[in-house]
Formats: C-alpha cells, structure tokens, sequence
C-alpha cells in the first residue's frame, strides 16, 4: 500500500496519466501506485518531498514524453540522475520527478579515448566499464554518486590536479531542453549552453548523455590514507600544506579530520577515536610517488599508514560503506585563499568540538591546483580556479536526532574558515538551495551570464530544483 500524499498533492486524472503511460517505454509512478514511497526518495533522507509523478525514463525519447507532459500539465520538473543531491534536488513537492535511474549504459571508445555514459549512470558503472581498458575520468570519491550531478557541478576527485575537473573533460551534451527539443552541447553547438553546462548545475534542462574525454589512468595506483591522532591535526595540517605547496601535479590529497569509523581496514583500538586522515592519489608512475608521498607518512605519529599500490577501481570506492543512503547528511563549503596557521588552528578546534558516532562529522580540506587552475576562470561555468583549497564541513547522523545541533556546528566552522577566503561556495558541496547561497556559489559576473543562458533555455524556469539561476529575460 503507497502511504497516502499529503492534502495538496497535486493529483492527475486517470486519463491524462493513461495517455502518458501509453507514450512510454519506462514506467509512470503516481501517489496511488504501491512504490511511489521507494521512488519518491533520494539520498538524503534530511528532506521528505511528495511529487505529483516519479517517470522512470528508459531512454532521450521517454525524457521528451516525461517533459512535455509536465510542460503542458504546468508542472516543474525535478531530474534525477544519481539522486546524491546534498540539497535534495532531485526530488521535489507537487512537481515530475524524471528519473534517469534506467539510463546507465556506458560505452567506451579505446580509439579515441572517450566514453559516452547515459544521464543517470554512477562513477560505479563509469569507472568499471573505463578501467576494463585501463582509462578513466576525473569522478567521485563515493561510487554510488551520479556522474549527472557531479560533472554538471563540477566535478571534484582524486584525479583534479593531473585531469582537472570531471566538467573539463565534458566534450559534449546530449540533452532536453525545456521545449522538448533534443540538443547537443559542445565547442562547436550551442557553445553558449555547453558554457553554463561545465558548473551551472541542473538548470538548463535534461542531460540524457554525457561524452567525456577519458586518461590512462592505473588499473593500479598510489593512493589510500594515513591516520594520525587528532591531537596532532594542526602539526599535520601544517606539514601537509608545506609539503604538498609544490607537489606535481599527479599528486592529489586531501585532509580530513573526522572521527574513525568501525570500518574492517582500521584497527579496532581506533574506532570511535578522533583522527587527522591523509588522502592521497598519485595518478603517474609508481617509483616516482614513493618519493612523492614519502613526507606524507611522516607528518605526526601514523596510527595506521594504508597508502600503498591499490587498484584504481578500489581507490574509487575505499568509503563507499561509510555513506550508504538513508541518513540525514548536511555539506557547507567555503574556497579559501591561504591556510596561515590561524586558520588551521580553528579547524583543529572545531574537530575537537564535533559531535561523536553515532552523527558522523567530518572536515576536509581538498588541496586544488594543478591542471583545475590553468583553465581560464571564464572558460567554463565553474569559475573558482585559482584558490588553492576547498574546505568542506561535513555531519551526518543516523536519524533526525541531533541532527541541528550538527548542522549549526558545519556551518559555524564554515564560516569561520571563510574568513581566509572570498566566501565564495562550491555548488556540490552545498546543502542550500536558497537564492543567497546560489549567488555564494558563482562570482558575480559568472551568475548574470548563467542567467542570460538560462533565459534562453528555460525562460519558465520549469527546471527550479537545481542551486537555481533564475532566467533574465529579454536578452
Ligand atoms: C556521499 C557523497 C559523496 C560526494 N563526493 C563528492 C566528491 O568527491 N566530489 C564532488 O565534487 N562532489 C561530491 N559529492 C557531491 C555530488 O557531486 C553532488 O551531490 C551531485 O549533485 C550528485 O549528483 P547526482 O547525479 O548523484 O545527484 P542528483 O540528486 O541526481 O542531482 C543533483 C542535481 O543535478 C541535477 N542533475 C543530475 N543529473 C542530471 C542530468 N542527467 N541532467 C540534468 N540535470 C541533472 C539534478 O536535477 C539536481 O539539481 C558527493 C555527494 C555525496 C552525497
């Protein structure tokens, strides 16, 4: 039995839904239907959203049916392709839910080094099908998030600084725009659109296939974690930012200072304890990262060093079990300028005053550079090049419970870590969808030409459950 939608949930008649159903090959999912709970939920359990319709698209043929039928109903229109949204946006109230949780075929061309991978294909299926042949494209730290979400935002991960972004290895775009065309997006068709596409997120309408360039890349690595004891986190901090200033660009690390999960790779004495983790990719060859990693390893008293040669594939998904679906989970970012000693002072504080498991709360900083800053700020969307850190805060707990005493610490270390920074936010890594953290998310030149290209594509803003760029008209 479908738990029952609450009063003004916007309910179709029997005949409009049957012309829709007869126009598909995937299946249309309403409130009275026994599975509309399972498909109504993403992610993030944080938010509860109870749509008008959930269509389960099979194809770019089922996506024109799906929009053109909440076009013509008045509907708004929430995509989803690997429901991973921190802001849970891919679901929405009283809207069409186009779910591309069907469309995950990837094909990979060796010849060319490229892969086309449907709209709602995850990094599990990506980088399963590229490593067969030995290649891969920059994608995320968590397999079972969605290649949609991720590339349209952005993209960060442990191949930044040799491979850039995943959006700068986007070669083009096949998708749906709000009028139930079909479109391609590249350098050479609708370039303004294929611009707005590499960082502006979910606004412009339904990307049913993605063409990325792929790298030779392993199938084996260096990479993995150091943990060391939280009460070092500022001597490690510091020692990291000193040795990695002028690291190669193959080397691609992050900090997090977070509590040890019973996770079976961490001796048990560790669980529950507070650490200062190393991340570490090194994306060349295997002599050379020794060397590379080796002042790593030594930057306090390691209570256990993992980094070591490991299959790509397995680096891809070494956390995968720590964010399964079902929490409530809250991300809050800030770029920053510099990392002077004051500033790793207040973030080693403020792990010292996060809450402990069973809420999960962590606090990265992703170092960034490399091959992500030599594209020019204006030559994509994602505009935030040049800073050399991303911090992210980070609280996850099992249920509501303590839920909001989590979220005000993230944001209270945000904020203090932003300080060191222009503020600005990366759109990923945020679990606000309100207008004033859009405009956190784009310099503001960057957000009045995503506008523009919204006005073109989207004038009736029909895709509003995005960080959403509302359209300027009259361009
Ligand atoms: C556990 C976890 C780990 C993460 N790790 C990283 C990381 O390492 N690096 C990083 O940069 N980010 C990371 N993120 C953030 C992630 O990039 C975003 O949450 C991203 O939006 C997820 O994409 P999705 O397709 O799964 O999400 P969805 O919820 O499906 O979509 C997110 C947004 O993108 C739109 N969208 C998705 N697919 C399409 C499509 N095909 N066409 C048009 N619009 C689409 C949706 O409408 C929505 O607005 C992580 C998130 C989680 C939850």
């Amino acid at each position: 039995m479908a738990m029952a939608a609450p009063e003004g949930t916007h309910v179709l008649g029997q005949a409009t839904l049957a012309e829709l159903r007869g126009q598909m090959l995937g299946s249309v999912i309403s409130p009275a239907d026994p599975d509309y709970d399972s498909a109504r939920q993403t992610w993030n359990h944080v938010t509860d959203r109870y749509p008008a319709l959930v269509v389960c698209c099979s194809g770019a043929a089922d996506v024109i049916s799906a929009v053109g039928f909440a076009r013509s109903e008045g509907l708004p229109v929430a995509v989803r392709g690997g429901g991973h949204s921190i802001a849970g946006l891919s679901a929405c109230d009283g809207g069409v839910i186009v779910d591309l949780s069907q469309m995950t075929a990837v094909h990979v061309d060796q010849r060319r080094r490229r892969a086309l991978a449907q709209g709602g294909a995850t990094w599990r299926r990506f980088d399963r099908e590229t490593q067969a042949h030995g290649l891969a494209t920059p994608g995320g730290r968590v397999s079972s998030t969605g290649i949609g979400g991720f590339t349209l935002g952005g993209g960060i991960g442990h191949l930044l600084r040799k491979h850039g972004l995943a959006c700068d290895n986007l070669l083009a775009a096949e998708m749906v725009t709000a009028d139930g065309e079909q479109v391609r997006a590249s350098t050479e068709e609708n370039t303004d659109l294929f611009w707005a596409l590499r960082g502006g997120g979910g606004n412009f309408g339904v990307v049913t296939a993605f063409e990325l360039a792929l790298h030779r890349v392993g199938p084996t690595v260096l990479g993995g974690v150091v943990y060391y004891p939280a009460a070092q986190a500022a001597q490690v901090l510091a020692g990291w930012r000193d040795a990695t200033a002028g690291a190669p660009d193959e080397l691609t690390t992050l900090v997090n200072l977070a509590t040890a999960a019973p996770a079976p790779f961490l001796p048990r004495d560790m669980h529950g304890e507070k650490v200062a983790a190393l991340v570490a990719c090194w994306a060349g060859s295997q002599g050379d990262g020794e060397e590379a990693v080796r002042p790593l390893r030594t930057l306090g008293t390691p209570l256990a060093d993992l980094i070591g040669p490991m299959p790509y594939l397995a680096l891809q998904q070494l956390v995968d079990p720590l964010w399964g679906p079902g929490a409530a989970n809250y991300f809050t970012s800030a770029f920053i300028d510099q990392l002077p000693d004051a500033a790793i002072q207040a973030f080693a504080d403020a792990h010292q005053r996060s809450a402990s498991l069973p809420a999960s709360c962590e606090l990265h900083i992703h170092q960034l550079g490399g091959a992500m800053a030599r594209i020019p700020s204006g030559a994509t969307a994602f505009s935030q090049r040049q800073p050399p850190y991303l911090v992210n805060c980070i609280t996850r707990t099992p249920t509501a419970d303590g839920f909001a005493a989590s979220r005000a610490w993230a944001r209270a270390t945000r904020d203090a870590m932003a300080r060191f920074g222009t503020g600005q936010m990366y759109v990923n890594f945020t679990s606000e969808a309100d207008e004033d953290k859009t405009r956190a998310c784009y310099p503001p030149q960057t957000h009045e030409r995503l506008a523009a290209v919204k006005g073109r594509y989207d004038p009736a803003n029909l895709f509003r459950f995005s960080q959403n760029i509302r359209p300027a008209l009259g361009r």
